[in-house]
């Protein structure tokens, strides 16, 4: 697959083409709230296998040795906003193997890499790791929603995945140059992030580089 999005030749819009993913399992989203315990939602003999495997090799190797005593939840926001999947129950659902369960849902996209969950975590097993390595295996698997594509053309663009456009003049007040010292001044540090985005699999997925709509037209 090698296009992120369709483009409408007359409007000029584009609409994320996203796999679809069944669940063949018979479960769906809708079923999961944010307090529901996960064993009266589903069935841990129905998961799939080698799930917990993929996670580490996607750089989240401690995920084992989680004991899901729910200090990371307690810390974090995705929690309070009522997001299905935060990261004490991300993990969760890996080790039974609930894959579609995962790129079906927006949570892991919300995360704020706020890093609270790591800093409690007692058995060092760095829950927002959990959470990258979560994204990596969806941008495999091409489930990544329109608003990760934004920020992905962001960071392709300008070297920041939310770009401060109106900092300038907050920025003069204090004293300070109107762009900050990053990639917006330094060009060829700007080379360097695309050219390590070029290296990975949003390359390979036709996501960067970008065209004008901040996507990759279908010709
Ligand atoms: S704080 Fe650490 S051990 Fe506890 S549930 Fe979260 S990741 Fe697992
Ligand atoms: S880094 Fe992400 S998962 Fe961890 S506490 Fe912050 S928002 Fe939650």
């Amino acid at each position: 697959m090698k296009t992120a999005v369709e483009i409408d030749v007359n409007s000029g819009i584009g609409t994320a083409v996203m796999p679809k993913i069944s669940h063949s399992r018979g479960y769906s989203c809708s079923m999961l709230n944010n307090t529901q315990p996960f064993s009266e939602i589903f069935d841990p003999a129905q998961g799939q296998p080698g799930l917990i495997q993929e996670i580490p090799e996607l750089r989240a190797t401690k995920i084992l040795e989680c004991t899901q005593c729910g200090k990371c939840a307690a810390a974090c926001p995705l929690v309070l906003s009522g997001f299905s999947f935060y990261n004490k129950r991300v993990i969760q659902t890996i080790v039974v193997g609930f894959k579609d369960l995962i790129l079906n849902d927006s949570s892991i996209w919300a995360c704020q890499s706020c890093n609270r969950c790591t800093e409690v975590c007692p058995m060092g097993v760095d829950p927002f790791e959990i959470m990258l390595a979560t994204r990596r295996m969806a941008v495999r698997e091409y489930a990544l929603p329109t608003t990760a594509i934004e920020g992905i053309k962001s960071l392709y663009d300008t070297g920041h995945a939310v770009y401060i456009s109106e900092a300038g003049i907050p920025r003069k007040k204090l004293g300070l140059p109107e762009t900050p010292p990053t990639t917006t001044t330094y060009h060829e540090a700007l080379l360097e992030v695309q050219t390590i985005m070029k290296k990975t699999v949003l390359a390979e997925l036709g996501l960067i580089p970008m065209g004008v709509f901040g996507i990759t037209e279908r010709l």
